[in-house]
């Protein structure tokens, strides 16, 4: 955070990441002036990037052909989402566009002087990478051989938005999309153009951004360390996790990984479990097992499976969620190894 979104002009304050991921980039006014608050997205149009390998075929000629045909398709995707915001009243809106939330433009002003020069950003966002990279190098990322390619899909996709940066006066940024329930949607259309491709196509959700695979053994620091050359990469933003078990009895631990945050990476945090059972007051971790084909969540002490009798708290994707899930992210829920 301290190398990369420390506004060097202006005062020298650094630009906080939003709660979930998202990042906006150092901006100083007409005046000289740094903004930290009151900035926005124009929104995110997500690259799929399993599906460019897959129909690539792995053949890499044609996955960097393919590649470049898809970002142009979003490229033009998030142009519709700028073009559809132009020309917006900030009647619309007084207290983001006329009082201050957002600005302090005058009544009946178009909002458009914000859509350009970086005052707000828009993003390309990406999920995959990891299925991406195994399906082309039969590899995870995390292995020596295979992480310089992963890095090259990462600059491929930071070179088109400087290319539209510039073309446009627009501040695209690449964006680590949440992905919340989009892992389940993109996984469906997968497996229904591709079918089931062993460590690709075979689970119900797809991973995130750069993550390291849920399924993968790799302890906190290393999963860290690897994971922050990723975030670099990902200036529109990016969330690393750890899985941990219950730590209230091992406090020095947690401040162990939070110093290593500090000094190995932008933006992390440890993933705990804390849920409760109205049934039988059980204070634990809620399972989720899979009966007649699909998964649901059951207390290990009395057996309850009623949903609306219990408190289950995961992280999504960001934000830690209290509501239920879709199939394809509660069986990624369920396949998160611990890394502590
Ligand atoms: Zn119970």
């Amino acid at each position: 955070m301290l190398e990369l979104k420390v506004d060097k002009n202006g005062d020298g304050h650094c630009y906080t990441c939003m709660g979930c991921r998202s990042f906006l980039t150092p901006y100083v006014d007409e005046n000289g002036k740094a903004k930290y608050y009151g900035r926005f997205n124009q929104g995110v149009v997500t690259i799929n990037l399993v599906d460019i390998a897959l129909s690539s075929g792995g053949d890499k000629e044609k996955f960097w052909k393919i590649f470049e045909e898809r970002l142009e398709l979003c490229h033009q995707a998030l142009l519709c989402r700028h073009e559809r915001l132009k020309g917006t009243l900030s009647d619309a809106a007084p207290i983001l566009w006329q009082h201050g939330a957002l600005a302090r433009l005058d009544k009946g002003e178009p909002i458009d002087k914000l859509l350009f020069g970086g005052y707000s950003t828009i993003s390309l966002g990406y999920a995959g990478l990891y299925e991406c990279v195994k399906y082309m190098t039969g590899k995870s990322h995390t292995d020596p051989e295979a992480t310089p390619f992963a890095l090259e899909v990462m600059d491929l996709m930071n070179a088109a938005c400087k290319v539209w940066k510039a073309e446009h006066n627009i501040d695209f940024s690449l964006y680590g999309t949440p992905l919340e329930s989009t892992t389940y949607k993109f996984a469906k259309c997968l497996q229904r153009r591709f079918g089931i491709i062993p460590g690709v196509t075979d689970k119900g959700y797809i991973t995130n951004s750069y993550h390291v695979h849920v399924t993968e053994e790799i302890d906190a620091f290393e999963k860290l360390r690897f994971e922050a050359q990723f975030q670099h990469l990902s200036p529109g933003g990016a969330i690393s996790y750890v899985e941990v078990p219950d730590m209230q009895n091992n406090i020095e631990a947690v401040l162990q990984v939070m110093k290593f945050i500090y000094d190995n990476i932008i933006y992390a945090e440890l993933n705990t479990k804390s849920d409760y059972c109205q049934e039988c007051g059980f204070d634990g971790e809620i399972e989720i097992v899979e009966e007649d084909g699909k998964l649901i969540w059951k207390c290990p002490n009395c057996g309850n499976t009623d949903q609306d009798k219990m408190n289950v708290a995961r992280r999504t994707c960001g934000y830690i969620g209290t509501q239920y899930w879709n199939q394809g992210r509660t069986q990624e829920i369920k396949e998160r190894v611990l890394h502590l």
